[in-house]
């Protein structure tokens, strides 16, 4: 093929790190990030700051997908831009509405994997559940996501992108110079989709810094929730880099059977879990740590272990509420879920102590889009734990 006629570029030098084949996408990169892709590219460093700020504006304060529309750019930059970047989030693949509102999506990302992300409208607020992970290297045995064979972190473009797509969806833009709306339909994340955040911890704070960014989604640090089975040496990190609110995975009162349901005990024991929690530098009783709860029908639902759970909170002194989620069943699941009856005495047990105690009303379940029954149908060959956590970063 013979070279076709030179580009033109008036802002823009010839671009040098454009990926193999493809154009850089701009979602996901932090605001560092974003100014040095632009620079390596040729924007003069000079104006790097100001396109960063009118591009973030752009992409994350009016969901604009298009350089063409950013009109308070030049026009020559912003073909140029068209040129080099691409604005691109997951793809939808199914949308699904329950009879209760909840709504869940299947989204594709590259590679031809899919997660999901359930939105849950409530009264006075709206909870959007996003993924960190493709499946989970974990293997919590009440949880369907844990049986899910192939496993891939989530990058950060992949993980905000499913916030934008959600608002994409309940057609959540503002539009410029319309007056400011309050009531937001999507006015809370948390991270209990598919996955263990916290062994994607990066990526999943790179994507949390721009749900919080005031420039952009402006999502409050308090509207945000990161769930984690205990990953105890990223704990703190959660409260000093995110600094969003924590729940912790913690079904269970004795290490013998949060062995069995929350593996991960083996190498992190409750106490040193309680330990990390009690240290957690957010923590106050304004910013409680939530202890989710799943109750299984005479494996750790009874008086006693009630009691138990009321002891630990109080001997480490960890401000905390409850949630006591009743257990989603999922085909071949093999728990049974606790009874009514049974939820209710424990739930009191603890309310006597003082101590919030929530019972989470089952979302979705027509469509299996409720708590721990996430789990996308692409599966291939198991990574070894080893490979992933070496992918992840996790350091031992
Ligand atoms: N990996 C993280 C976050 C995702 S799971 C974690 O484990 O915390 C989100 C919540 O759903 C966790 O508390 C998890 O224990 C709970 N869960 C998993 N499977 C469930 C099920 N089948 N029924 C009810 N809750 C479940
Ligand atoms: Fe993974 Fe959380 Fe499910 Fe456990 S409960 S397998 S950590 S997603």
């Amino acid at each position: 093929m013979t070279a076709s006629a030179p580009i033109t570029q008036d802002v823009l030098t010839l671009p040098r790190k454009l990926p193999e084949g493809g154009k850089i996408n701009l979602v996901g990169l932090t605001r560092a990030q974003m100014h040095d892709v632009l620079i390596e590219n040729g924007t003069p460093p000079k104006q790097a700051k100001m396109r960063v700020g009118q591009i973030w504006q752009w992409i994350y304060q009016w969901g604009v997908r298009d350089f063409a529309s950013m009109t308070n750019l030049a026009k020559a930059y912003r073909a140029q831009l068209e040129e080099l970047f691409e604005i691109t989030i997951p793809e939808v693949v199914s949308r699904q509405v329950s009879s209760d509102g909840t709504r869940k999506y299947l989204v594709r990302i590259a590679g031809g994997h899919e997660v999901e992300v359930v939105y849950i409208p409530e009264e006075d607020r709206g909870t959007l559940c996003i993924s960190s992970q493709v499946g989970c290297t974990l293997t919590c045995t009440f949880c369907h996501t844990g049986t899910q064979k192939l496993v891939r972190n989530l990058t950060p473009a992949e993980i905000i992108g499913q916030v934008m797509m959600a608002r994409d969806d309940l057609e959540e833009w503002p539009t410029p110079g319309a007056p400011k709306d309050e009531t937001r339909l999507l006015s809370n994340i948390v991270l209990m989709g598919m996955g263990e955040p916290l062994y994607n911890f990066d990526n999943v704070r790179d994507a949390m810094k721009i749900a919080m960014d005031p420039e952009g989604i402006s999502l409050s640090r308090r509207r945000i929730t990161l769930s984690t089975s205990g990953v105890v040496p990223e704990i703190a990190r959660t409260a000093e880099e995110i600094g969003c609110l924590l729940a912790i995975s913690f079904h269970a009162t004795t290490d013998e059977t949060r062995d069995v349901l929350v593996p991960i005990n083996k190498r992190w024991k409750i106490d040193t879990l309680l330990q990390a929690l009690a240290d957690y530098p957010k923590v106050s009783n304004s910013e409680r740590i939530t202890f989710e709860y799943v109750m299984l029908d005479g494996v750790n639902d009874s008086d006693e272990d009630a009691h138990r759970l009321l002891d630990y909170i109080k001997r480490y002194k960890i401000p905390a509420k409850i949630n006591l989620i009743p257990f989603n069943e999922w085909p071949g699941a093999p728990y049974k879920r606790s009874s009514n009856n049974r939820i209710h005495a424990f739930a009191n047990i603890i309310y006597q102590a003082g101590y919030a105690s929530p019972i989470r009303k089952p979302r979705g379940e027509d469509i299996m889009a409720a708590c721990g029954q996430l789990k996308s149908a692409t599966e291939r060959a198991r990574k070894s734990r080893k490979q992933i956590e070496a992918e992840a970063g996790v350091s031992k």
